[in-house]
Formats: structure tokens, sequence, C-alpha cells
């Protein structure tokens, strides 16, 4: 077998692990932690080689490169998220092709979203993306905007708000990431406990390749891992 199918095999047989170890001393157990396969510029081989090794949760960025590839993936059984920045004018597309946008960062994008998700008579369950380092350069709705954000989403009849998403900020050090993760728990807590209409606060989608165990370990329960299972990202 090509070494990278058998590579791909051996990740996601250790990531499971890490991600169970975590989950235990964490004090939840293994099946509270998702464990989400990020497939952008992935061949849809080697996607369909991880979803053979039990991924049932991939994640992809960019709407044309998932309708591309949509076709040659094995996802009878499994759950597909939209992970990348949204474009209002993209929602039309993907709407009814994956089963949860994790990337809404505006009211814009919500209204964008209510308006497809009406015409199509569904509902559409989203994560809010918080920018929770403040970085100019990054996607995602500021901290102190998330109350009346989701105040004013949750009166979308067609928008279940499942939870929140971060990418922290690169950090030098584990306790400046913690603070990130710890952060995003505390908003995460705060807002399950009003009980809103039509918000759930099921998710809290952090970690990553380098850091999804300190993720878990503050709280995630949805980590999004690529390089690590599928090695560096080759854009073309
Ligand atoms: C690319 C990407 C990931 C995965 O990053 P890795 O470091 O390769 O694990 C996770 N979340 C989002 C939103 C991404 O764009």
């Amino acid at each position: 077998m090509e070494e990278k199918f058998l590579n791909i095999r051996e990740n996601v047989k250790f990531i499971q692990n890490k991600i169970n170890e975590a989950a235990v001393k964490s004090g939840r157990s293994e099946k509270d932690v998702r464990f989400m396969a990020v497939t952008k510029t992935v061949d849809p081989v080697y996607i369909n080689c991880a979803i053979d090794c039990g991924i049932d949760l991939i994640g992809e960025n960019k709407v044309q490169e998932f309708l591309a590839k949509k076709d040659a993936l094995k996802l009878e059984k499994v759950e597909k998220h939209l992970i990348g920045h949204l474009q209002s004018n993209k929602v039309r597309k993907i709407i009814t092709e994956v089963d949860l946008i994790q990337s809404v960062d505006s009211v814009s994008l919500a209204r964008e979203i209510e308006r497809q998700a009406e015409k199509n008579n569904m509902t559409a369950n989203i994560l809010v993306e918080i920018n929770v380092g403040g970085e100019e350069s990054k996607t995602g709705l500021e901290k102190n905007l998330l109350r009346e954000t989701i105040a004013e989403i949750s009166e979308m009849k067609h928008i279940a708000v499942k939870g929140l998403m971060t990418i922290p900020p690169i950090c030098e050090n584990s306790g400046e990431l913690r603070k990130f993760f710890n952060e995003m728990y505390n908003l995460f807590i705060d807002i399950r406990a009003e009980n809103s209409d039509n918000v759930s606060m099921d998710i809290l989608s952090m970690g990553m390749s380098g850091d999804y165990e300190e993720a878990i370990l503050c709280g995630s329960n949805l980590v999004r891992v690529g390089s690590a299972i599928f090695g560096p990202r080759i854009y073309k």
C-alpha cells in the first residue's frame, strides 16, 4: 500500500488515542470530544482513506473546493462542516450541502443564511466564530459583540446556533494559549447558562494539529485536525 495511506492510518489512530486521553484527563469520556478531519487541499482518495479509518466528521474551508470534491467522497456516514470564511454570495450554493457552518461571524452573514434556509425550508445549524485574540488580520467576531450578535441571530427562525468556534492567535507558550482557550470556554458556559431560544451551546470547536490536546483540557469538545493527519498542505 502506498506509504501515504499507511501514514494516514497511523496518524488517525495516534490522534484518536491522544484525544481520548485528553478527554478522560479533563473529566469527560472519550465520546464527549469529536474528531474532525480538516480536508482542505487534500485529494479525495486520502480523505476516503481517513474515512475508512473511522473519521466521521470532515471540515472544508472553501465552498468551491468542497463542491468539486464531494462526489468523489464516501460521505454516507460522514458529517460535513464548513469551517472557512464564507461570503454571503456563496451561502446559496453551500447551505444544503453541509450539516453545519462553523464560520458565522456577522449578523449580515447570518441574515443571508436565514434567507436561504427559509427558501429551502430547512434549519441551518451554525457556530459563531470568535476572533478571541482580537487580531486585525483574522476573521471572526469581536468578543464584545458576541452577546448582541447571538441575541439577533436567535430571532432568526431558520437558524439554530449550536455553539462557538475559534482559531486562537499563534502563542509563544502554552500558558498564553490556555488563556485564550479558557476565555472561550467561559463565554461558552456563560451563554449556555442563558438558555436562549434557538441557541443551544453544544459545541465548542477549538484545537488544531498543534494544540488539540491543550484545547480539550480547556473544555473543547470538537477538534479540527488537518496536517497532523494528512501531512503538510500543498497549495496548488
Ligand atoms: C486549516 C484549518 C484547520 C486545521 O489546521 P491544522 O493545523 O492543519 O490542523 C482547522 N481549522 C480551520 C478553520 C482551518 O482553516
